[in-house]
């Protein structure tokens, strides 16, 4: 009897690593297709104004122009180059943010600081911007977050950029709030706001709505933001009116609350 408990106990050993195999593996899987779909789209990004830049030099090169109108191709040339630059700067910034995740140092941060040092930080380099921060429910309890500093400081700069840059008055409206277990900020505008079809679509890498391709932008800051947040054991969500606004809420375990 107890040789077959034995071999009992052990053939549940084998299906239970069976199932973590498995599970590895799944893993696995979706990380490289997160890769494979990560390296395409990047490439197409990549080759629309690439292929604009090309077609503008042929035109330059076929025609005898004047110097005037060599100057006004240069000039469009100069633009688009920038604009390369800036794509591909937003694609460094979000193949580094991937892989370093993983490893970041969390500490305990206080989530209301990185949040005004994020309005000043904004402010100082858009002076256009209004951002006005206001705590939504009184707490005695400080906002402790066991967090990383320069990624949360990141999360509330790009919302606060997208609520400023999506609407005509370049305002956002932040209100940061607590109850016993978790903490959390919110960021309005009265923007342009997300069709209900592209609302649940706004976090994927590369998707902007079709509303938002006259403002500069690539469709990667939510993305990024979501990952942070997610690794922060947060939660990230928009509630959104087309032609009124959008509200993001982001939300963060409490180390001092009452479930930490
Ligand atoms: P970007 O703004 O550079 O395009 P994001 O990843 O920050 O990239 O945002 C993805 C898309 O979500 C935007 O292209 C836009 O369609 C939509 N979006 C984000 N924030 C707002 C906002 N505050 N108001 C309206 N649309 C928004």
């Amino acid at each position: 009897l107890q040789q077959r408990l034995n071999e009992g106990k052990r053939q549940d050993e084998i299906d239970q690593l069976a199932v973590n195999f498995n599970h590895v593996l799944a893993r696995l899987e979706q990380a490289f297709d997160q890769q494979r779909s990560f390296v395409s789209h990047a490439s197409h990004e990549l080759r629309t104004p690439l292929t604009a830049l090309k077609s503008e030099i042929q035109l330059g090169l076929l025609q005898r122009l004047s110097p005037e109108e060599y100057e006004a191709i240069l000039q469009n040339l100069l633009t688009d180059t920038d604009q390369l630059i800036a794509l591909s700067n937003s694609l460094l910034s979000l193949a580094r943010t991937l892989e370093n995740l993983p490893r970041v140092q969390l500490t305990t941060v206080r989530l209301d600081e990185i949040i005004f040092s994020a309005q000043d930080e904004l402010l100082s380099t858009k002076p256009t911007f209004r951002i006005l921060v206001d705590y939504d429910t009184m707490t005695d309890t400080e906002l402790l977050v066991r967090g990383n500093e320069d990624l949360l400081r990141r999360v509330v700069l790009n919302l606060l950029d997208n609520a400023c840059k999506y609407s005509a008055n370049h305002e956002a409206l932040v209100y940061i709030g607590a109850d016993t277990a978790t903490c959390w900020f919110t960021v309005q505008d009265a923007g342009i706001g997300i069709t209900g079809a592209d609302v649940s679509r706004v976090f994927e890498p590369f998707f902007r709505a079709s509303n938002a391709l006259n403002y500069d932008g690539f469709g990667v800051g939510l993305s990024i933001c979501q990952r942070i947040v997610a690794l922060h054991q947060g939660s990230i969500t928009v509630v959104s009116e087309p032609g009124h606004g959008s509200t993001f809420t982001v939300n963060f375990p409490l180390v001092n609350g009452q479930a930490a």
